[in-house]
C-alpha cells in the first residue's frame, strides 16, 4: 500500500484487519514522515521507541483477533497529556524536564486499546492562546498556504500541533483540549474535524489544568467516522476525575447513519457578528441549505446572551488558571531559577515564575488572580459566573423547545499570518467568540471542515448539540459532511 500516513483511522483500521498493512509499517511511515516535517513545528518530543514497541504488540493483539477498532493506529498527543517517561511540560518552559510518573486517564485508554504514540504535539503554553504562538518550543506551522503565497499562517490554538500533523498526514489523529475553542477553532484552520464532547465525557485526570471547569479532551481527525471511533476509546467514567459521568459510553461510530430527517437545526441570530466576511456568513448559508437539504428542519433561534460570553470567559478561566498555576513554584515540578546570594523562598517562587511561565500566561495569573481578591470578587467573578449561567439557560430554553443541534460558524476568519495578532491580546480573544459559549455551557461541538475561501484555505462550520446526545452530534455532523464533501488538501512544501 502506498501514502500509509493518509489513511483514516476507518481505513486503517480495516487494512490492518485484512492484513494488507501491519501497524509497524504504518508506524513507519508516520515516523518517517514526521522526520521530514520540522518545518511544521507540530511533533516536539518524538518517541520513536515507544512507537514501534507498541506497533509491535499491536501486530501481535491484531493476529490474536478481536482487537479493539484503534489497535495499531499511530497517533499525536499533545503535550497537555501527562505521559509516563515521556516529556509533558504543556509547552511551558516552567516545564522543562518534568516526565511524569503516571499516564493520564484519557492516554491510558487509548494506549490500552492499542493506538501508537509517535510523540508529543506542540501548542500554546498551558494552552492559553489561538494561535500556537504562546508555545515555548515556537511556532506550529498550518501546513496550508494562501496559493502560492508562502507566508507562514497560524494552525490556531491552542491544539495547533495537533492541527497541523493531522492536516499534514504526519498521524492518522490525535488528541486535543478544548476549554475555549483549542480543538474547533485549529481544526477549522486547518480543514479537519475536531469535536469537544460535553463536559465530563473524557476525564480530566493526568491532563495538565487550565481552567478545570470548562477543559475537556476530544479527537482531532481526518473525518467524523474517525472522530466517532476515537472519541469512543477516550470517554467513559474515571473514578479519580470526580466531574467525570458514570454514563455508558454507545457506540458511536453506529450512529452514523447520515438520516437527519426531520431533526431540528437552530440558527442563533446572535453568531450573524458584525464585521463578519461575507464569505463566512456564504458558508453558513450553504450549511443551513445542505442540512435543509438532507431533511433538516431549520428554526432561526435566539441565544440572548451570547454577547457576554467572551468576557465572563475571560475572567473564568484566567481566575481557574491562576489557581490552578499556582503549583508551579520551583519545588514540585520542572523548572527552579538559579539564586543568588541570600535570597530566600520568595525570592525563589518570584524568579522561577517569572522565568517559568511565557507573558500570556503571566497575563493571565493577574487577571485571574485579581477578579479572585477580595475587594473585586463580586464585581467581577462572581458576576462572571452568573452570567454561564444564563448562558447555559439560553441553550437550555432552545433544546427545551426541540432544537436537536445549533449551527454556527467555527471561526469568524480563515487561518491568518503568525505575528499578526499576538500583539494584540484581545484581538487574538475574538477568535473565540463562537466556540467558548459552548465550554460555558458544558455542551459537546464538533468543527466540520465544509468549503475554501477566495484564498483557499479552509473553513468551518461548527455543530453544537445537547449534553451527552455526542452520537447524535456525530451523526448530524456526518450528514454535513456528505452534502459539503470536503476533500481538499494542503499542496506539501515542507
Ligand atoms: N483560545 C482560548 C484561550 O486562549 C481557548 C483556549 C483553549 O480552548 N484551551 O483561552
Amino acid at each position: 500500500m502506498t501514502d500509509l500516513t493518509k489513511l483514516k483511522i476507518s481505513e486503517a483500521r480495516d487494512a490492518l484487519r485484512k492484513g494488507d498493512v501491519t501497524s509497524v509499517e504504518l508506524t513507519e511511515a508516520c515516523l518517517a514522515a514526521i522526520d521530514k516535517a520540522d518545518a511544521l513545528g507540530a511533533f516536539v518530543h518524538k518517541t520513536p521507541e515507544v512507537a514501534m514497541g507498541q506497533a509491535k504488540s499491536a501486530d501481535d493483539r491484531i493476529k490474536a483477533g478481536g482487537a479493539p477498532d484503534l489497535c495499531g493506529i499511530p497517533l499525536g498527543i499533545k503535550d497537555l497529556f501527562c505521559t509516563k517517561g515521556v516529556p509533558s511540560q504543556a509547552a511551558s518552559a516552567i516545564l522543562n524536564g518534568f516526565k511524569p510518573e503516571y499516564e493520564s486517564t484519557v492516554t491510558s485508554q487509548l494506549f490500552g486499546a492499542g493506538a501508537v504514540m509517535l510523540g508529543k504535539l506542540n501548542m500554546d503554553e498551558f494552552a492559553m492562546g489561538s494561535s500556537n504562538e504562546t508555545s515555548t518550543y515556537g511556532n506550529a506551522i498550518n501546513p496550508w498556504r494562501r496559493g502560492n503565497d508562502a507566508t507562514a499562517l497560524t494552525p490556531g490554538g491552542s491544539s495547533g500541533g495537533s492541527a497541523s500533523a493531522v492536516a499534514a498526514d504526519l498521524c492518522l489523529a490525535a488528541t486535543g483540549t478544548d476549554t475555549g475553542g483549542s480543538i474547533r477553532q485549529p481544526a477549522a484552520f486547518t480543514g479537519i474535524t475536531g469535536i469537544k464532547p460535553t463536559y465530563g465525557r473524557c476525564s480530566r485526570w493526568g491532563i495538565v489544568a487550565f481552567a478545570s471547569s470548562l477543559d475537556q479532551a476530544g479527537p482531532m481527525t481526518k473525518d467524523v467516522r474517525d472522530a466517532a471511533i476515537m472519541l469512543e476509546a477516550m470517554c467513559g467514567h474515571d473514578p479519580k476525575d470526580s466531574t467525570s459521568a458514570d454514563l455508558a459510553v454507545p457506540n458511536f461510530e453506529a450512529m452514523l447513519t447520515g438520516d437527519i430527517r426531520g431533526k431540528t437545526i437552530g440558527i442563533p441570530r446572535e453568531y450573524r457578528m458584525d464585521g463578519m466576511p461575507d464569505e463566512i456568513e456564504a458558508l453558513w448559508a450553504d450549511g443551513r441549505k445542505m442540512l435543509e437539504d438532507a431533511g433538516a428542519v431549520i428554526k432561526d433561534i435566539s441565544l440572548p446572551h451570547t454577547k457576554y460570553a467572551l468576557p465572563a470567559y475571560y475572567v473564568i478561566a484566567p481566575a481557574e488558571a491562576s489557581s490552578n498555576l499556582a503549583r508551579y513554584d520551583g519545588v514540585r515540578y520542572g523548572h527552579r531559577a538559579k539564586l543568588a546570594q541570600g535570597d530566600g523562598i520568595t525570592e525563589m517562587y518570584e524568579k522561577t515564575r517569572a522565568e517559568g511561565f511565557g507573558k500570556e500566561v503571566q497575563r493571565r495569573v493577574m487577571v485571574g488572580t485579581y477578579v479572585l481578591s477580595a475587594g473585586f470578587y463580586d464585581a467581577y467573578y462572581n458576576r462572571a459566573r452568573k452570567v454561564r449561567t444564563l448562558i447555559k439557560k439560553d441553550f437550555e430554553d432552545v433544546f427545551a423547545e426541540g432544537v436537536d443541534a445549533i449551527l454556527t460558524p467555527a471561526t469568524p476568519s480563515s487561518a491568518f499570518e503568525l505575528g499578526k495578532e499576538v500583539t494584540d491580546p484581545v484581538e487574538m480573544y475574538l477568535n473565540d467568540v463562537f466556540t467558548v459559549t459552548v465550554n460555558l455551557a458544558g455542551l459537546p461541538g464538533i468543527s466540520v471542515p465544509t468549503g475554501l475561501d477566495s484564498q483557499g484555505l479552509p473553513l468551518g462550520l461548527q455543530l453544537i448539540g445537547r449534553p451527552w446526545e455526542e452520537g447524535d452530534l456525530l451523526n448530524t455532523a456526518y450528514a454535513l459532511e456528505q452534502a459539503a464533501g470536503f476533500v481538499a488538501k494542503p499542496t506539501q512544501w515542507w
